[in-house]
């Protein structure tokens, strides 16, 4: 099967399952294992912060980073379509008893006078605003991506304003080989970051969340209450400094892949329209009688793997395990409709 589901689905390549087999191991808990201190190090220094924390997952980064930033009764101030808000469950609510403020962004994304106008004035009876969450590349936004220069005018509104920044980095990378701007660079704008090693960077699990020392140093004890404190989780941290080490430059392949997929489908008279594709993310809406449902069924009866993304929504995600033949038969089988 070729399966375009999610870049959550890649298996270690051989040389990742190498790296993994020889890591030098300890208890984390404690600080002691070798490898995890390494992978954090690395983290931090590419993005010039003083320290990082390897999590089980990237909605555990960014839950423990929204922990971090906020209190109580205060809020954060998002777009609507925010993996925070869409996807972890309403778990800014149960972790750290916050409400959410939503903007209507453009795929994904929004501006500082957009965020301006949402930030509260301060009331006895209003929420406070306190944290601003960016997501880039963003997902439901089919991939979209912000560059620095229109990130650098909502960190100004921020700093001016009292609120912190954070940045829901999961596919920061296929941002960042399409812009060629430096992960320093983005290190500078954001008071903390998450970014997802299980995604195109193809580790089998992790997440790292980075930040000032004091900061991490709260993320820690969050962490820990969440149930994330892993003992020899050096054997998965060696999976990412390996993704790190090897990973990074071939995600311009995938962007490269989903660009194709989309040129294609855009031509197809069963296709509505087609998000404009930015990095690995293909998101379509079908014609009637189409139906995600039944496009899926026909893909599907063809090796192809994909997901349904609303009723007539389609989503095609490329990653490491997607090669350039599977493409061509892909491109073969949806101008075969
Ligand atoms: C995948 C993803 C996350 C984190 O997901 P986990 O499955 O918990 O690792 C966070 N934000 C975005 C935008 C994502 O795509």
């Amino acid at each position: 099967m070729i399966n375009l589901i999610s870049d959550t689905v890649t298996k270690p390549t051989p040389g990742m399952l190498q790296a993994m087999l020889q890591a030098e191991v300890g208890d984390d808990v404690f600080g002691e294992d070798p490898t995890v201190n390494a992978l954090e190090a690395k983290a931090a220094a590419l993005f010039g912060k003083e320290a990082a924390l390897f999590c089980p997952s990237g909605t555990m980064t960014n839950q423990i980073a929204i922990k971090v930033h906020t209190q109580p009764l205060d809020e954060v101030i998002c777009d609507e379509y925010s993996h925070i808000y869409q996807y972890e469950v309403g778990g800014y609510a149960f972790n750290s008893g916050i409400g959410v403020n939503l903007i209507k962004g453009s795929n994904g994304k929004i501006t500082a006078e957009q965020v301006a106008a949402a930030i509260k004035p301060v009331y006895d009876w209003l929420p406070i605003s306190k944290l601003v969450v960016l997501e880039n590349t963003c997902n439901k936004g089919g991939g979209s991506f912000y560059t620095l220069d229109e990130i650098r005018p909502i960190q100004e509104v921020c700093r001016e304003r009292g609120l912190s920044l954070h940045l829901d980095g999961a596919r920061l990378f296929n941002a960042l080989v399409e812009t060629g701007e430096s992960t320093a660079a983005v290190g500078e704008v954001f008071d903390s970051i998450s970014i997802c090693l299980s995604k195109g960077l193809g580790a089998p699990v992790g997440s790292l969340l980075i930040g000032s020392s004091a900061f991490i140093r709260q993320a820690r004890r969050v962490r820990k209450a969440l149930g994330g404190g892993m003992r020899q989780a050096g054997f998965l941290a060696a999976a990412g400094i390996y993704a790190l080490d090897h990973h990074v430059q071939r995600l311009k392949e995938d962007n490269e892949r989903a660009k194709r997929l989309g040129q294609v489908l855009a031509s197809q008279t069963y296709v509505d329209n087609v998000r404009p594709v930015q990095s690995n993310i293909v998101i379509f809406d079908l014609k009637a009688p189409w139906t995600a449902e039944s496009y899926l069924e026909f893909l599907a009866e063809r090796g192809i793997n994909a997901s349904a993304f609303g009723p007539q929504t389609v989503r095609f995600v490329t990653h490491l395990d997607v090669s350039e033949a599977m493409i061509d038969r892909v491109l073969e089988v949806i101008a075969s409709v």
